[in-house]
Order: C-alpha cells, then structure tokens, then sequence
C-alpha cells in the first residue's frame, strides 16, 4: 500500500436489503476515495451467520454497480482479491484473538452463553471469573475440549478518548465497557472484532458508517493500542430517518435504489438526492443542487457531513 494513500471501505452486512441510508453511506464512503485518488474497498461483513438474507450481496453488489460505485480490489477489477468476505479470513481473526491473548490483552472464556449474547459481545454480569484464570488452568480445560470463547479484557481502570471527525471527542470510563466477545465459540469473530481487524489489514485510512456504532467505538481504541496499530480516522454519519420518530432498517423494507428507480427517478437523480441527505456543499457551491457523480468526488469533503439525522 503506498504511503499516503487515502484508503476506505465499504463494509455491508448482508442481513437485509440495502436501503437508501446504506447506500448513502456507500456514496460518502465512494466519494472520500474518489475525491483523493484513493482507493474503495468493498468488504461483506458475514459472520453473523444466524442473521444472513439470501440474495442480500448480490443486490449490493447490483446496486452499487448501477449507481457508478465502482470497488478497486478483487478478480472482477483486475485484482487478486476482494470483495473481501469474512468468513473466508476466518483463520487471520484466530491468529489475532490468539496474538492478544499472548500480550494479555484478551482472556479465554468458559462461561456458557447465549448465541446472541456472544453476537453482541455483551456481558453485563459482573465481572467474569475466567479474567484472571492462570495459564495452567486455561489449558486444562482447552485439553479437556471445553467450549470457549476470547474477550478482550478491557483495563478495570483509567478511560478512553475515541475521535470522531463528525462528532469530535468522546471520553467514557474504562469501567463502564465490557468485556466483549472478539472469537466466538463457533470460531467466528464478533463483528467489532473483525472489523479492527480488517480495516488494519486492508490499509484503511478512513472508517465510514453509521453513528448506531459510536458507542462501540472506544473499545475499538483499546484493541488498536492492544495490537500497537495506527487508528484510522472515524466518521460516523447520523441516520437517514423514515420518518420523525424511526431511522431506516434493513429489515423494514425501507425505500432501495431499486425501489426509487421503478418509480420512475433517474439513478443520476437518486445518487445526487441521497449524496444531499446529510452532506452539504460548502462555498460557492452551497447553493447548488446538481452534481454529477464526479462533480460530486471533485468537491466532497468530510467537514460537510452533517451532525443531524436526515
Ligand atoms: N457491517 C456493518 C453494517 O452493515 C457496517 C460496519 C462498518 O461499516 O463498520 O451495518
């Protein structure tokens, strides 16, 4: 990766279909590369496998290939790799779980729990036994096969300052976050887990997504300390509402790309309206409200991201 090269992903889960909030996110995530001379990367985050829709990647890839959202890694473009799917790389979230454990930075754990609580990463009973299990007893009960998970063990103490570009500081107490699943006991990691993981690996420089993942996003500090990595530069964007009270779901069939198209819009006129929801132009564009796709990577900027829901 060369040095200085402004990299940012796209990073779906195909658990629904791709709403217009999605694919704003896709057109700023888009524009941030283009805008640079960067790279776009497109990432299908898959590891919640309870949760997969059929058919769900395929109307991604669809969609963004219809609104000019063209990915620069993988066989369809020429490259070696990519889109990347988690859950073939499921042998390097191992590797790191591992590696963190080695540093002490993340504990086995034995303590049965719930898919779902795994999924999530929560765990909110206090603090777990398994944190200060000695290393013979750990590997007593890995040869006995017990089922485990990995957490990553969060300082008792101190507190973290994550940066956002759009939100600004964001301090919480180190007591106040737990000690989330990073491996599942299916081997699989947590979705936070991966994402560290990968956005490192794949030279991200600028992290686009949802403002739903703020309150995470401390912890993510911790594993990026943990690991000695650069952290790269967050910008959460508030939601696009369905209505005053309610922000888009995937699973509320909310309005698609595909749905404004059959109504007759232009994808021209979608990709312009909805790169507009929560971005304005400043100077003396700030009036204007026609751009092309490349009009719109010519003049783009993270400090246009608006704060509020759209
Ligand atoms: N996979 C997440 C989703 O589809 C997005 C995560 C991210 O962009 O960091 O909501």
């Amino acid at each position: 990766i060369p040095k200085g090269e402004v990299r940012t992903r796209f990073a779906p889960s195909p658990t629904g279909y791709m709403h217009v909030g999605n694919l704003r996110t896709a057109l700023y995530t888009w524009l941030i590369a283009r805008h640079a001379g960067g790279k776009f990367i497109l990432r299908i985050e898959d590891t919640d496998q309870g949760r997969l829709v059929e058919g769900a990647t395929d109307v991604i890839y669809a969609t963004l290939r219809k609104c000019g959202l063209t990915w620069d890694e993988g066989p369809d473009v020429g490259g070696p790799v990519g889109p990347y799917i988690q859950t073939e790389r499921r042998d390097f979230y191992g590797k790191y779980a591992q590696l963190l454990v080695e540093k002490g930075h993340a504990y086995y754990c034995f303590c049965a729990k719930t898919e779902s609580e795994e999924d999530s990463g929560d765990f909110n009973r206090g603090p777990d036994p398994c944190r200060d299990l000695n290393a013979a007893e750990v590997q007593a009960r890995l040869d006995r096969g017990d089922p485990y998970v990995i957490r990553q063990k969060i300082p008792a103490e101190g507190s973290t300052t994550f940066h956002d570009a759009v939100f600004g500081d964001i301090t919480v107490e180190n007591s106040t976050l737990d000690d989330q699943v990073l491996l599942k006991s299916d081997g699989l990691p947590t979705y936070n887990f991966a994402n560290v993981i990968d956005d490192h690996m794949m030279g991200i420089t600028h992290v686009v997504r949802g403002s739903e993942y703020l309150s995470s996003a401390p912890k993510y500090n911790l594993l990026y300390e943990a690991f000695g990595w650069e952290v790269p530069t967050y910008i959460h964007c508030s939601p696009v509402m369905r209505d005053a009270h309610n922000k888009m779901s995937k699973r509320k069939g909310d309005p698609s790309y595909e749905d404004l198209i059959s109504m007759g819009y232009l994808s021209e006129a979608v990709v312009n309206y909805v790169t507009l929801l929560g971005w304005s132009p400043k100077g003396e564009d700030s009036e204007r409200e026609f751009f092309t796709l490349s009009e719109l990577a010519d003049v783009f900027d993270v400090a246009g991201i608006s704060k509020s829901p759209a």
